[in-house]
């Protein structure tokens, strides 16, 4: 399993900010669907008649060590995906789509609690966790994390695009969230830490309330966890999206005001799916504006 750290100072340039990287397994989808020409449901049915997987995509979480506290952004998958059962409750379509249009690697000892641990940290110590979305693969590890409060997106807990609540714990302790102010080039965002360096900012069309967190340093790169935006650093460049996201036409204008952000800030890209992510950190490999 893939780790990776990085330390950055404040952006008030007091203190240590810890940057983990925890790959949560692995999972893959058909091939025609990871690359479909016209998203949506048709073609997430059509791509039910593909043979063929596409390349197998890591599972990244991350975790914020931070003067104001540790920040948990997404939880991964739980290595319950692979007990027979595990989709029983939901709708035939969706319970089909699981088991048979998605390929899913992981360990017990994979999953977000037990990585935690081997880097020092409790799961109860985690101050807050933050979503970018609900999908299983970044919901999979709150069973680990009773009564923390996890953050969400007020728009993405309402419309719940492709999530599955009955898969949620019970004891999971939602706190929705406003966006309610402006950062750079987006209007409605909203600060998680009180030096105003780590913010939820909106970018929809995977879901309709999707978000990217983003983490800024002293030397102002801002670090863009940024969930499932595009699953990587080439599909953000050329807008290319998966069968199963919501909304083309979001996505297309998320992703373009990434790019344009990045004519006037250095971002690393970081999203949730990306082979390259340990790369990038390595060698400090900007979002080319
Ligand atoms: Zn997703």
């Amino acid at each position: 399993m893939n780790t990776l750290h990085k330390e950055i100072t404040t952006l008030n340039g007091t203190e240590k900010v810890a940057i983990h990287g925890l790959q949560i397994g692995r999972l893959a989808i058909k091939k025609s669907a990871m690359n479909a020409e016209q998203p949506g449901t048709i073609s997430t049915l059509l791509s039910f008649r593909d043979k063929e997987f596409g390349d197998w995509l890591p599972i990244w979480a991350w975790v914020i060590v931070h003067p104001e506290g540790t920040f948990l952004i997404d939880t991964g998958l739980s290595s319950d995906v692979n007990q027979k059962g595990y989709f029983k409750e939901l709708d035939f379509i969706s319970k089909y789509y699981f088991e048979k249009q998605m390929k899913f690697d992981i360990k017990r000892e994979e999953e977000i609690d037990q990585q935690l641990k081997k880097i020092g940290i409790e799961t109860q110590s985690i101050s807050k966790i933050i979503l970018t979305h609900l999908h299983i693969d970044h919901t999979g590890g709150m069973k680990h994390f009773p009564n923390i409060p996890i953050l969400v997106n007020e728009t993405e807990w309402k419309t719940k695009d492709g999530a599955f609540p009955k898969l949620f714990p019970p004891n999971c302790n939602i706190q929705t969230v406003k966006l309610d102010s402006k950062y750079a080039l987006f209007e409605q965002c909203h600060y998680l830490t009180k030096s105003k360096d780590l913010v939820m900012i909106p970018t929809p069309g995977h879901t309709r309330g999707h978000v990217s967190i983003g983490l800024i340093s002293k030397e102002k790169t801002l670090y863009l966890f940024a969930g499932d935006v595009a699953y990587n650093y080439d599909r953000l460049l050329n807008q290319s999206f998966s069968a199963t996201i919501n909304n083309k036409t979001q996505n297309t204008a998320s992703c373009k005001k990434i790019l344009e952000l990045a004519k006037t800030k250095s971002i690393l890209f970081l999203p949730t799916h990306d082979e390259e992510n340990i790369q990038r950190i390595k060698n400090n490999d900007k979002i080319k504006g």
